[in-house]
């Protein structure tokens, strides 16, 4: 027996050793749940790790690089300067378990820039993270898009820069695969989202499988589209009372897609 055949032999006597009902009922319904949220408020992120904490859950969060920096570039109606943390907020959520990611260098929309210039950018941003976000890595991140709003050619750059890419489109995914790279997004705003949340997530349990990657921003009148911590609570738990659902933030999603954690349908 060659070694190949050999640990072939070895895995249907493992799956042997599961009974069958365990083995349908894993296989017949999967969904990743994925909350991403962005820009980077300090109120808002302390308070949302707090809730994920509650569940032993970890949350998705995506930091605009340059915010924290005297005289930065970032403007928008939702984004005022004094609601930004830093990276001592942002280390601190992720010694604590919660994932933070790139949301561009200083929130421009790069599909309209200059192609160097948007490349720029995005290099700058991981510049900044890898100088202030302890073990950060470049090819184990995912970049997210200002404004969700990516373009071809930055499209088939980036998987050579960081491991995945979050841009605009359907709200749910296919479950990840080992070669994932591009995770798609929605969400709902300027006013509360948690009506466009729950639909989302009655889609996505009505499917067989999926991964909703569902764009969010901070808590009460924080950023654009907000939600209440009652809220996020009460989803959280009710996500938690279903077998076939596993809450994770995107780049753990697509780590586990790699080391083979998912089926893929
Ligand atoms: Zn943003």
């Amino acid at each position: 027996m060659r070694r190949r055949e050999f640990i072939a032999a070895i895995g249907t006597a493992a799956l042997a050793a599961i009974p069958a009902h365990r083995l349908s009922g894993a296989s017949s319904k999967q969904h990743i749940a994925s909350l991403s949220f962005d820009d980077g408020f300090r109120k808002s992120f302390l308070r949302i790790a707090e809730i994920y904490e509650k569940f032993s859950f970890s949350a998705c969060f995506n930091i605009i690089a340059s915010a924290h920096l005297p005289g930065n570039q970032v403007r928008d109606d939702y984004m005022k300067q004094e609601l930004f943390g830093d990276f001592g907020v942002w280390n601190e959520l992720q010694d604590r378990g919660h994932e933070i990611m790139p949301h561009g260098y200083r929130h421009a929309h790069l599909a309209s820039l200059p192609l160097a210039e948007a490349k720029d950018l995005i290099l700058r941003s991981l510049e900044v993270f890898a100088k202030e976000l302890r073990g950060f890595d470049a090819k184990k991140a995912v970049f997210n898009f200002p404004y969700n709003q990516s373009s071809p050619e930055l499209e088939e750059w980036l998987p050579s820069v960081v491991m995945a890419y979050r841009t605009k489109g359907e709200i749910l995914n296919p479950v990840p695969g080992p070669n994932t790279v591009k995770v798609t997004t929605g969400g709902w705003g300027p006013d509360n989202a948690e009506k466009d949340v729950d639909e989302s997530v009655e889609k996505l349990l009505a499917q067989p499988t999926g991964w909703m990657v569902y764009n969010l921003h901070g808590l009460d009148e924080e950023g654009w589209g907000p939600i209440r911590p009652s809220y996020l609570e009460k989803l959280l738990g009710r996500l938690r009372e279903r077998d076939s659902v596993r809450i994770l933030p995107t780049g753990r999603a697509l780590m586990q897609a790699k080391s083979g954690r998912f089926a893929i349908g």
